[in-house]
Order: structure tokens, then C-alpha cells, then sequence
């Protein structure tokens, strides 16, 4: 019989189990294991948790006979409790300390990563000839347009242009709350999710282990079955609409048009193969407009997928970088996801959004808890920390990239060609979150004054020299060389050094 295959719990769909090329051995005995030392290790969020484990334990029950789901200290004690001596095969995992502990692993045969659009070989060739140092996110992104014939017509872009931006950056409707998107797929709980929850409990209660925020009815899917009726919900209502408003946010509708998969999607529930096509499909039969479809496919095939490969392509040390030398602590109230002790109407309502339900869309990430973590100049490797363990969607390979890259600019520019912060009167555009807030997105010095714009000045005041030397960022420079109260600003922002904004 074929040797046993290992599945880790980010590798739940059927495509990691289809036999063939770097496959398993057909009708393989699967191998699950269940570590508890992760989570005494690390502070999960509990929504995350909740839906790490309800997953793999919808897919063992699926699998039913042909699985033993070890529930272990460690991976390596499930392991061997599982097989003993006995050879296992397992694709290779999603990060360099779960690869690293398979290679050590006897017995373990690491086969190729499956769960994503392309080999690693290739994104290597690709990147060694465009310069290595600095790649640009939207050659890639046409490269693997062309590489996978996604949203072509022969040789040229579908629908006339690669990219479709500037259709997508509308600020939000301003005369009403939400959006009025067709509401998106919301799975209902089963049995699994009151065991799990009740396990949840248990090691909170006995066992010490600790998480933070709160753990509502699930949300996400936990199933192939949920997550393709998720996908199908949002290829057939939503995507329509995913365009325009995709980097806008709005206090009482923090999904808008959002797809909500990149949970399924990093559960390997789906695989992005399908959801690109889905989108592409839905375009070409007229369901869905050009700028839809193609910001939907770009998030995927162009930011997913990049976001993957520079993980591996950058290396281990990649996580260690802090080019800004940013090393303050982040305070509590951050760490606890505590809105209740927060000012600034934007950051509340986004953490609010993190503790209740463990996501919030791409630009709170970006401009509203990374911007502000940027400008408090916070270490970057807790920020990564803190991502990863407090996200439904986080893991190691994606929020390295994301946090230590895109958001922090840890990595003096590799993944992004600025450092993205801005004042409050981009939240104030492209939000409506400063309405009725304590502060005012114009004010800089005095009670009023944001938090935001204080410390987008601060931040340009104390990175000058950098921003000087970039053409995206000079502006910024200039701007502060016309401020006659600098002073005045910056004795305001040190204000929350000490105190929640
Ligand atoms: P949509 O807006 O509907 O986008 C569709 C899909 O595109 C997502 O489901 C996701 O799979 C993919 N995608 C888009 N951008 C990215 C990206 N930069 N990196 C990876 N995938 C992307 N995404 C994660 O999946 N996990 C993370 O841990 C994560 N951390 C982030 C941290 C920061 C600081 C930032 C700025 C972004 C992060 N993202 C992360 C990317 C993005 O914010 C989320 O993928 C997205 O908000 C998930 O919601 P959605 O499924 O509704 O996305």
C-alpha cells in the first residue's frame, strides 16, 4: 500500500489530495494532527482558533475511515504515535519552520507545494531576470496573466487594459451607511463547532491557554461545502460590485464588496486556480463588469501569489529586517485589542472589527492599524506577530511579506516602492469614519488635533532623509518644510506615546 499522507490543517481541500505527479499515493491513509503546544505557545485570537480547528476536523470527518486525526502535544509526538517508524509523504508546508521540522522528520518525504498558481522554479527564473533586488508587483502580475492565459484575448489584456485602478478607488457613497452589496455567505454552526467550542473552553479553563478576542458564531467557512457555496455567492452576487469601493471603508459595513475567501483560500478549501477562473467566467457571461473582475483576479493571481513566492524568494532572514530601526513595544490596549479604550473613531471601529470577528478588509489593515503602528514607529516583528495570531486568514508566509514589507517598509523598499502612512484627511476621503469622531483630520496641533496627521508629520519629520531620496515621497518633505508649527505638532503627537489616540 502507498505510504501514509500527512495533511497539515492549511491543506484541507481536495486538490491536496488528487494522486498523480507529486501527489499521494492513491487511496493514501491520511495522516491529521492536532498540536496543542501551538497554542500554548502562541496567543491566538479565539475566532481563529475556532476556525483552524472546526476545518480540520469538518475534513477528517469527511475522510471518516481513511483518517487517523491525532490530537497530540506536538506534531512530532502525533507523528509517531500515528505511523511509528512507517514512511509518510506531505506537500510542502506554508512555512519555513514547518518545513524546516519536516525535513528533520525521518521517514518524511516533502513533496511539491500545491494550494497555489504557480512552482516555485519558475517564479525564481522570472525574478533572477528582472533585477532580483527590485521586482515590480505588476510585471509579475502580467507575467503570470500571460504564464496562466488568465483574462487574455490572444496576446492582449481582456477588456483593453492590464490593470483597471483607476476605476477602483472611489471613496464611499456619502449619503448612506453601507453599501447595499448583496449580503455575503455566512455559514451556520454544527456539532464540530460546539465541540470545538467547548474544547476551546476547556484549555482556556484547565490548561491555561490563552487567546484574545471574542469567538461569536463562526463566519468563515469550515467546509469544501461551505466554502464553495462562499465563492459561488460571490462570483454570482458580489463580484459585480467588488470593484469601485475596494479600497473605501465604512463604519457599519466593514465587508462592503469584499470577497471574504482568503480564510478558505489559506485553509486550502479552495484553490485560487478556481476562484480566478470563477471571476473571469463570470465577466465573459456578462455577470460582472471589466474593473470587477480584473481587481478580483489581480488580488489573487497578482498580490496572493507574489505575496507567496517573495516569501520564499526572500528567505528565513526576511522577518528580521527593520531598515527604519522601529523598536518600540506595542503597548496593551494594542495588543488586547482593546477599542473601548481608544479615541479615534477609525482606529476603534477597526480593532473593534479585529477582536469581534478576527478580519477587516485590505486598506483598515494598511492605512489604519499598519499606518499607525508605522508611525508610532512599533516593531515590526511583534506587528507581524500580532497579525498573524489575531487574523482568521493569518499565517507565517503571508503576513511576513504583507507586515514586514508592504506595511512597515521594514525591508527598506524590496516589496513596495514607498512607505504607505497617511494623515487623516485620506481616512477622511476614502471613509466615513472621521464623522463624529473627537477629532478633526485637518487639525494638527491642540485638543482636536488627529492622530493620524500628527503622526503622518512626525513620521516624515523623523524619516526626512528617506523620503527626501524617493519621488513618491519628496511631496512629503516639501509639505513639512512649509509647516511653520513643527514643533507644536510634534510635542502633540508624543501625546500618544503614552495614551490610547
Ligand atoms: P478581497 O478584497 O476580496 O480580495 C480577494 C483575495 O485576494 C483575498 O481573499 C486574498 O486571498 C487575496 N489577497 C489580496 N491581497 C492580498 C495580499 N496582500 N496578500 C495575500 N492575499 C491577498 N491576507 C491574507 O490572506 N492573510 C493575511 O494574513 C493578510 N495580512 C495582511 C496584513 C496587512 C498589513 C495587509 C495590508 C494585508 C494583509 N492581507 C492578508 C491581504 C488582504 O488584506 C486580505 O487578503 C483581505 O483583506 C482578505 O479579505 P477578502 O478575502 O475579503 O479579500
Amino acid at each position: 500500500t502507498a505510504p501514509a499522507h500527512w495533511l497539515f490543517g492549511d491543506q484541507l481541500g481536495p486538490h491536496f489530495l488528487t494522486p498523480g505527479a507529486g501527489g499521494p499515493g492513491r487511496d493514501a491513509p491520511v495522516v491529521m494532527i492536532e498540536s496543542r503546544a501551538v497554542f500554548r505557545r502562541h496567543r491566538f485570537h479565539r475566532a481563529k482558533a475556532h476556525l483552524v480547528l472546526s476545518a480540520m476536523r469538518h475534513r477528517a470527518a469527511e475522510l471518516d475511515g481513511r483518517v487517523r486525526y491525532m490530537r497530540a502535544e506536538t506534531y512530532r509526538e502525533g507523528l509517531r504515535e500515528a505511523v511509528g517508524d512507517a514512511p509518510v509523504t506531505v506537500h510542502h508546508p506554508t512555512s519555513y519552520a514547518a518545513a524546516r521540522l519536516v525535513r528533520a522528520l525521518p521517514g518524511v518525504r516533502v513533496l511539491p507545494a500545491r494550494g497555489f498558481l504557480l512552482p516555485h522554479e519558475d517564479f525564481r527564473v522570472w525574478a533572477d531576470g528582472h533585477g532580483g533586488g527590485r521586482l515590480r508587483q505588476e510585471d509579475f502580475y502580467h507575467w503570470v496573466r500571460r504564464a496562466l492565459d488568465l483574462l487574455m484575448d490572444g496576446d492582449t489584456p481582456a477588456g483593453g487594459h492590464w490593470n483597471h485602478d483607476h476605476a477602483n478607488r472611489e471613496p464611499p457613497p456619502r449619503k448612506t451607511a453601507t453599501l447595499g452589496a448583496p449580503a455575503p455567505y455566512r455559514p451556520r454552526e454544527d456539532d464540530i463547532d460546539a465541540e470545538v467550542r467547548a474544547d476551546l473552553d476547556r484549555w482556556e479553563r484547565e490548561e491555561g491557554i490563552r487567546f484574545v478576542g471574542r469567538d461569536g458564531p463562526r463566519l468563515f467557512p469550515a467546509s469544501r461545502r461551505e466554502a464553495l457555496a462562499a465563492l459561488r455567492r460571490f462570483t454570482e452576487h458580489r463580484l459585480a460590485g467588488f470593484g469601485p469601493h475596494e479600497d473605501a471603508m465604512l463604519a457599519a459595513d466593514p465587508v462592503m464588496s469584499h470577497s471574504l475567501l482568503s480564510s478558505s483560500l489559506n485553509l486550502g478549501l479552495l484553490d485560487p486556480a478556481e476562484c480566478v477562473t470563477a471571476a473571469e467566467d463570470a465577466w465573459r457571461a456578462g455577470r460582472a463588469p471589466v474593473n470587477s473582475a480584473e481587481g478580483f483576479v489581480r488580488q489573487i493571481a497578482g498580490w496572493r501569489e507574489y505575496v507567496w513566492q517573495l516569501y520564499w524568494y526572500f528567505g528565513d532572514d526576511y522577518r528580521h529586517r527593520n531598515a527604519l530601526r522601529h523598536d518600540a513595544p506595542l503597548p496593551d490596549w494594542f495588543r488586547e485589542l482593546d477599542a473601548d479604550a481608544v479615541t479615534a473613531r477609525c482606529l476603534a471601529t477597526v480593532l473593534a472589527q479585529v477582536r469581534d470577528t478576527g478580519w477587516t478588509h485590505h486598506i483598515p489593515r494598511l492605512m489604519v492599524l499598519g499606518g499607525f503602528a508605522l508611525q508610532r514607529g512599533w516593531d515590526p516583528r511583534e506587528l507581524t506577530d500580532w497579525f498573524h495570531r489575531g487574523f482568521v486568514d493569518g499565517y507565517d508566509w503571508v503576513m511576513v511579506p504583507n507586515v514586514t514589507g508592504m506595511s512597515q517598509y521594514a525591508d527598506g523598499g524590496r516589496m513596495t516602492t514607498k512607505p504607505y502612512t497617511s494623515g487623516g484627511a485620506y481616512i477622511h476621503r476614502m471613509s466615513d469614519l472621521c464623522a463624529g469622531c473627537a477629532y478633526r483630520p485637518t487639525d494638527r496641533t491642540g485638543d482636536r488635533a488627529c492622530p493620524y496627521t500628527t503622526g503622518y508629520w512626525s513620521f516624515a519629520h523623523r524619516h526626512r532623509a528617506l523620503l527626501a531620496g524617493n519621488q513618491r515621497t519628496v511631496r512629503a518633505v516639501q509639505g513639512l518644510d512649509r509647516l511653520g508649527d513643527l514643533d507644536d505638532v510634534l510635542a502633540t503627537d508624543r501625546r500618544w506615546d503614552e495614551a490610547p489616540p
